[in-house]
């Protein structure tokens, strides 16, 4: 492609040919105010807020549809331009209730951001502002019609991504208002995306609303737990508690966008059930020491009285891969037992979008990584079972970092078959009650490390929130494991 280079506000900007005003300065680190347009859904040029001055040209234009010219001399902060800006300000204000206090937006709200540095501050409407009703869009959604400051975001991002396009816009002038068409409420898989790309609080998530002002809360960069698609999510935590998750933006991934199911992957961290003590078979809580020692203890016995390979350690797709190769390097490499590797769930198909978004059916954010940390060239989690059921393999170290452990019957009876079985998991399974050691595990949102996405993309997953009482991170646990059986397992990264 070309490359062009053009002034804003005298600064040197080189970009390629095509690219409009606006986005060649949003590339270069150039903010020009915008609300209609996103890199996403494209552009609009509806709500006028983007108008910049270009020399010589008597009228003002919208930077989001005006593309570059070589040499072109873009004044995006000139008088004239500045004035324009503050005038279509006071026209996208003149009915907003200016409820920012009790508004959930407040605080990343981009109208409240672009009214202090291009409005007026104060508004020459001699008439009573129009008034319209909070309406109810349907199962996770609410819509302050007032505050809509008519973007079309929303309708884009339903018609092309989504591929549903429920909202519409009726009526004319200052009545014009975003409604549903009737009777049919916006219930689509990833339909919460609104929520997050409405500029003002127009678009807000049941889920989330009044539970806190967003300055008060802890944002943490991570990676979804939902599915092996991988996308990019931030955790916004209050006290040490998850509040909500939202998508974060990585083009090679999930583009801007997060499916709500993953928005909701939250709600499995501080449940009534979580594992907070170690324990032993009966309730009875043991520190993590004393577990530990009676893990190693019978790990020893079994390597002494039945061999190696009478020990199996099985892995999960829903641990990170520093997890998975710990217990592979451990009991696999240093104790020489067998290693497997818990299936993942699935659930229905594939479910394509619009660009390119998928929601995956296999519903483990590490499959991929834990095979490789593991070593394992292939599934063999059924031959395990076989070998669990005829009775050659008797000592079974699972980790089971799903919610919801989901094998079958049969599996599950193999498994119970076992004569000793040490558990770790952040939630009581089936397996829960049929364990020998119940090491407290923890959730993706209470750890580091990483996660392989179904394509191969290994990306950091962070700790958002603190673990709950006695329970650890799965690869504390196998770290003071090692130290405390004088294993060594320093090495360098799988992957
Ligand atoms: Fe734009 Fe939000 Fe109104 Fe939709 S609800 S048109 S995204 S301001």
């Amino acid at each position: 492609m070309k490359k062009i280079s053009f002034f804003i506000d005298g600064k040197e900007v080189t970009t390629t040919e095509g690219k409009t005003i606006l986005e060649a300065a949003l590339e270069n680190g150039i903010d020009i105010p915008h609300f209609c347009y996103h890199d996403s859904l494209g552009k609009d040029g509806n709500c006028r807020i983007c108008l910049v001055e270009i020399e010589n040209n008597p009228k003002l234009v919208t930077s989001c549809t005006t593309p570059v010219m070589e040499g072109m001399k873009v004044l995006a902060n000139s008088e004239h331009a500045r004035k324009g800006r503050a005038g279509v300000m006071e026209f996208i204000l003149l009915n907003h209730p200016l409820d920012c206090p009790v508004c959930d937006k407040a605080g990343e709200c981009i109208l409240q951001n672009y009214s202090y540095d291009h409005g007026y501050g104060h508004s020459r409407l001699e008439y009573p502002k129009e008034h319209f009703p909070v309406k109810d869009l349907g199962p996770d959604i609410y819509l302050w019609t007032e505050r809509c400051i008519k973007c079309g975001r929303c309708i884009r991002f339903l018609e092309d991504i989504a591929e549903t396009g429920e909202l519409g816009f009726r009526k004319r002038g200052v009545k014009t208002e975003l409604d549903i068409f009737d009777g049919v409420p916006i219930d689509n898989p990833v339909s919460l995306n609104i929520v997050d790309i409405c500029p003002v609080g127009a678009l807000l998530d049941k889920d989330f609303l009044y539970k806190a002002r967003v300055w008060d809360l802890k944002s943490t960069e991570s990676i979804c737990p939902g599915c092996s698609a991988g996308c990019n999510i931030k955790y916004w935590s209050l006290d040490n508690i998850l509040q909500r998750i939202t998508a974060r933006s990585n083009k090679g991934v999930n583009d801007h966008w997060l499916c709500n199911e993953g928005r909701r992957t939250y709600k499995n961290v501080d449940t009534e059930d979580r594992l907070v003590r170690h324990s032993l078979k009966g309730g009875k809580t043991v520190k993590l020491d004393e577990a530990l020692e009676k893990l190693i203890n019978t790990c020893e016995t079994y390597k002494d009285k039945e061999g190696a390979g009478s020990i199996v350690a099985i892995g999960s797709p829903y641990l990170t891969n520093e997890e998975n190769y710990l217990i592979k390097k451990l009991f696999g490499d240093n104790l020489g037992a067998k290693v497997s590797l818990f299936p993942a769930r699935v659930s229905g198909k594939d479910q394509s979008f619009g660009g390119g978004f998928k929601i995956k059916a296999e519903k483990a954010p590490n499959y991929k990584g834990a095979q490789a940390a593991l070593g394992l060239k292939n599934d063999n989690f059924q031959k395990i079972i076989d070998e669990i059921d005829k009775g050659s393999i008797k000592c079974v170290i699972a980790f089971n970092g799903d919610p919801e452990l989901n094998l079958d019957a049969s599996a599950l009876k193999a498994l119970k078959k076992a004569k000793f079985i040490s558990l770790c998991e952040p939630h009581p399974s089936e397996l829960n009650k049929t364990a020998d050691i119940i090491f407290a595990g923890n959730m993706p949102a209470e750890k580091d490390g990483t996660f392989t996405n179904d394509k191969g993309i290994t990306q950091r997953i962070r700790r958002a929130v603190y673990k709950p009482l006695d329970s650890e991170p799965e690869w504390q646990i196998l770290l003071e494991l090692a130290a405390q059986w004088n294993q060594e397992c320093k090495a360098k990264h799988p992957l």
